[in-house]
């Protein structure tokens, strides 16, 4: 039995700490040294040293000088919670997630790649990803496919979708639809109507790809509930958020308000413009969270690259860097239940972060159509932890 008086006393003996496996022997398994520290979720930004014990966050003080197995050297760098990606396609390829980590990005959703028919494999590649994977399943049975997986509204069958969530519970989060015209035709409506249908019975979310839809923004808004995502929020006419003369439509704003949260997903084609950014942005209208869309290719797709890439181009439109951060971690992470727990550095909670270099000078910036913008500042990915595990760098 170790008293209070014999563990003070054993602390501070050097001869039994010797007997101590050596990682656990100081307190600390890797300390991040140094960096400016931004955790919206706690209203950090100060410089602070980040020590992590056992896969969780253990201090995040000035100078820790607690001994440690390793040492991450963040002078000079962004260090902030994990990031969040909920728009991605990652599981499409078990190369997706090691890459996506290696920017950082310490969970991510894939939103749709596949339906009943195809998911088995993509669950395999979210339960074998070395950070936190995700899964919505689309509504139609094939997931993204060619011509339009939701022309056809027979494959947006609600019993094929539920057996796939019961499947996979594990770790399937939600529901997707893809409702641009160029997906569903005229059958928007109605496939948002079977999304509902299929995640209702375990109350789980659908997230909705809008942009260049048959019907109005107004209409569709209408069918989502509380916690439902919109997804390529800022995508161009027609029925976008916006009306003819570029104001926000009241129904947008009210979504807002009962709780219909609007993410960005960059993606590569047609899902937005500067101009509409410029827009809505002016009129006060925010994403609560951004995502990338991401693939396996991506970082060679110069509009997106990576996940940090994507967070600069707000930071070009003004966002100020907590809520740049906030977008990427703590609202991320309160979007789904699976990540509770995750998007902060709070003492307790498991060691995901991300080291970011904030890089001054001249920097392009891409849509959707080829529009180019020019900031001043650029956010690159430099490393990432995972449950307390230093990932490897990208190179
Ligand atoms: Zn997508």
């Amino acid at each position: 039995m170790i008293t209070r008086r014999h563990f003070v006393s054993a602390a501070a003996g050097a001869a039994i700490c010797a007997r101590i496996p050596k990682a656990r022997a100081a307190g600390y398994d890797l300390i991040v040294k140094g960096g400016r520290v931004i955790d919206p979720s706690v209203a950090l930004d100060a410089v602070r040293d980040v020590a992590i014990a056992a896969g969780r966050i253990a201090a995040v003080e000035p100078n820790i000088t607690g001994e440690t197995a390793a040492t991450i050297d963040a002078r000079g760098k962004i260090v902030t919670p994990g990031l969040i990606d909920i728009h991605t396609h990652a599981a499409r390829s078990k190369e997706g997630p090691p890459l996506a980590l290696q920017d950082g990005v310490t969970g991510w959703v894939d939103a749709g790649s596949a339906g009943a028919d195809n998911i088995d494999e993509m669950a395999a590649v979210a339960r074998g990803a070395p950070q936190i994977g995700r899964l919505l399943v689309n509504i139609a049975r094939t997931g993204v496919a060619p011509g339009g997986e939701l022309m056809d509204l027979t494959r947006a069958d609600v019993g094929l979708a539920r057996g796939a969530v019961a499947r996979h519970r594990d770790v399937v989060v939600g529901v997707k639809a893809r409702l641009s015209a160029n997906v569903a035709g005229a059958n928007d409506l109605e496939a948002l109507r079977r999304a509902q249908e299929a995640a209702a019975p375990f109350k789980l979310p659908v997230m909705i790809h809008v942009g260049q839809n048959y019907s109005p923004m107004r209409a569709i808004l209408a069918l989502l509930k509380r916690g439902d995502i919109v997804t390529h929020m800022y995508a161009p006419p027609p029925n976008s958020i916006l009306d003819d003369q570029g104001r926000l439509f009241p129904e947008v704003t009210a979504a807002r308000r009962r709780g219909i949260l609007f993410d960005f997903g960059n993606g590569g084609g047609g899902h937005f413009n500067w101009d509409m950014v410029e827009r809505a942005t002016s009129q006060g209208f925010w994403p609560d969270t951004f995502s990338t869309d991401w693939n396996a290719m991506s970082r060679s797709n110069p509009g997106v690259v990576d996940f940090p890439n994507v967070m600069s181009k707000f930071l070009m439109f003004g966002m100020p860097m907590s809520q740049v951060i906030a977008c990427a971690t703590v609202n991320a992470a309160r979007v789904f239940p699976a990540f509770d727990d995750r998007g902060t550095l709070n003492v307790g909670a498991p060691a995901d972060v991300a080291v970011l270099e904030l890089r001054q000078g001249m920097f392009e910036f891409l849509d959707n159509y080829n529009g180019k913008r020019n900031g001043n500042q650029r956010l690159f990915p430099v490393a990432a932890v995972m449950g307390g595990k230093a990932a490897p760098q990208r190179t």
